[in-house]
C-alpha cells in the first residue's frame, strides 16, 4: 500500500492511497478528501478504467464531491471515495472484496465505504465480513438496504423548492418533467412526480427499465436524452450517468430548472455559469442527491426512518438557502453551494 501525502496536499486531499494485492488481483485507490467534519464516508466504485490516471481523476473528483455533499447535508461526516480498477461483471470476487476490506481497516475508521456504481448491497455484506467500516449493507447483515428511494425523495423535494424559488409556487401540477435514466433513483422519482401531478417523460438506454417505468402510469418514453430535451420541459432531471450537461446542451436547453440525482452532472464546471447566464436554475447535484447519503449515514447511528425522512426533507431548505446566497452574491447556485460547503468544512477544521 502506498500513501501519496505530498501529491494529496497539492490536490487538497488529506490522503490518497494506492492499493495493490497480488493474490486477489486488487488494484484500488482510496481518496480521503476531508475528515474535518467527521470520518470520510463515500462509496466504492468498480469500473474497468483504462488507465490508473483515469481512475485517480475519478476518485479525486468524487471524494471532494462527497466532502461537499456531507457538509451541506449536515450529517457530521467528511468526504472520501474509493475506486477498484476492474470489470464488476467479470473481475469481482469475494477474495478481492476481502482484500479491499483489509485496506479499509488499515485506515482505522477514517474512511467508511459504501455501495456505488459497479458495487452492490451484497458486496457491502462481503466487505462487512472483514471490516466494520462499511454501510449500505442488507438488513440481514445489519444494514438498511437500498438508499435510492430516499435519494429520489430528496430530488423531488428539491424540484419543489426550485419551483417555489422560480415561480413562487412549490407545485409540480401539470408541469412537464423530463427524466434521463429510469434506474433505481429514476423509478422512485417518477413515482413521486406522478403523485405530485406532473407530466413525465423518460428516456433510458435499457428497454427493461423503461417497461418498469411505464407500469407506474401515464409516462411518455422517448429514445434519447437529445429527444427528451426537444420537449417543452419545465424541469430536466439527469438521473443516469455524469456529464449529461454538456456546453452544447447548456446553450440550447429549454427547461427552466435542472434538478436530478446523477453525480457530476456538469460535463465542465463552466456549464454552471452558462446555465446561470441563461436564467436556468441548476440545483447542485451533490446537494439535490444527498438523500442516499443521509440514509446510509443513519446506519452508523442506528436507523430511525422518521428522523431520516425528516433529514432528507430538509435538504430542500438548504437548497433554498443556496439559491438566496447565489442571488445575493451574483453567482451561480453551483458556486454558492461550493462556497457554503467550503465554509462549513473550514469551520470544522478550525
Ligand atoms: P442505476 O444504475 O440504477 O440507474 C441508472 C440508469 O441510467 C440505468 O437504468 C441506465 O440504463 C440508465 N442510463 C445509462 N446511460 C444512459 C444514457 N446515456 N441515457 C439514458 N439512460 C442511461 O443508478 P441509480 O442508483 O438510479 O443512480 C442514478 C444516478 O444517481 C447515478 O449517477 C448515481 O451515481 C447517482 N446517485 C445515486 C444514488 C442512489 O441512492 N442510488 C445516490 C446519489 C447519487
Amino acid at each position: 500500500m502506498t500513501s501519496y501525502g505530498v501529491f494529496s496536499r497539492a490536490s487538497g486531499h488529506e490522503e490518497v492511497i494506492f492499493c495493490h494485492d497480488d493474490p486477489s488481483g486488487l488494484r484500488a485507490i482510496i481518496a480521503i478528501h476531508s475528515t474535518a467534519l467527521g470520518p470520510a464516508l463515500g462509496g466504492v466504485r468498480m469500473r474497468p478504467y483504462t488507465t490508473e490516471a483515469e481512475a485517480l481523476n475519478d476518485v479525486l473528483l468524487l471524494s471532494q464531491g462527497m466532502s461537499y455533499k456531507s457538509a451541506l447535508a449536515g450529517v457530521g461526516l467528511g468526504g472520501g471515495k474509493a475506486v477498484i480498477i476492474g470489470d464488476p461483471a467479470t473481475g469481482k470476487t469475494d477474495g478481492l472484496l476481502h482484500a479491499f476490506a483489509r485496506r479499509v481497516n488499515s485506515l482505522g475508521g477514517t474512511y467508511i465505504t459504501a455501495p456505488d456504481a459497479g458495487t452492490t448491497v451484497r458486496d457491502m455484506d462481503v466487505i462487512g465480513e472483514h471490516s466494520k467500516h462499511v454501510v449500505g449493507r442488507s438488513p440481514e447483515c445489519g444494514g438498511f438496504g437500498d438508499p435510492s428511494p430516499y435519494t429520489a425523495l430528496g430530488v423531488f423535494r428539491c424540484m419543489l423548492a426550485s419551483m417555489e424559488f422560480l415561480r413562487g409556487s412549490g407545485s409540480l401540477r401539470d408541469r412537464v418533467v423530463g427524466v434521463e435514466g429510469a434506474g433505481k433513483v429514476g423509478y422512485h422519482l417518477v413515482r413521486y412526480l406522478i403523485d405530485g401531478g406532473a407530466r413525465v417523460a423518460v428516456t433510458d438506454v435499457d428497454e427493461g427499465a423503461l417497461a418498469r417505468i411505464r407500469s407506474l402510469g401515464d409516462v411518455r418514453t422517448v429514445a434519447s436524452a437529445d429527444e427528451l430535451l426537444t420537449l417543452p420541459l419545465d424541469i430536466f432531471a439527469p438521473c443516469a450517468l455524469g456529464g449529461s450537461l454538456t456546453a452544447e446542451r447548456a446553450a440550447s436547453i429549454q427547461a427552466r430548472i435542472v434538478c436530478g440525482a446523477a453525480n457530476n452532472q456538469l460535463a465542465e464546471p463552466d456549464v454552471a455559469t452558462s446555465l446561470h447566464r441563461r436564467g436556468i436554475l441548476y440545483a447542485p447535484d451533490y446537494l439535490a442527491n444527498a438523500g442516499g447519503l443521509v440514509h446510509v449515514a443513519g446506519e452508523l447511528r442506528g436507523f430511525d426512518s422518521e428522523r431520516t425522512r425528516s433529514a432528507v426533507m430538509s435538504i430542500s431548505d438548504t437548497l433554498g438557502e443556496v439559491y438566496q446566497m447565489a442571488t445575493a452574491d451574483h453567482v451561480s447556485p453551483a458556486e454558492a453551494a461550493d462556497r457554503l460547503a467550503r465554509r462549513r468544512i473550514a469551520v470544522g477544521a478550525s
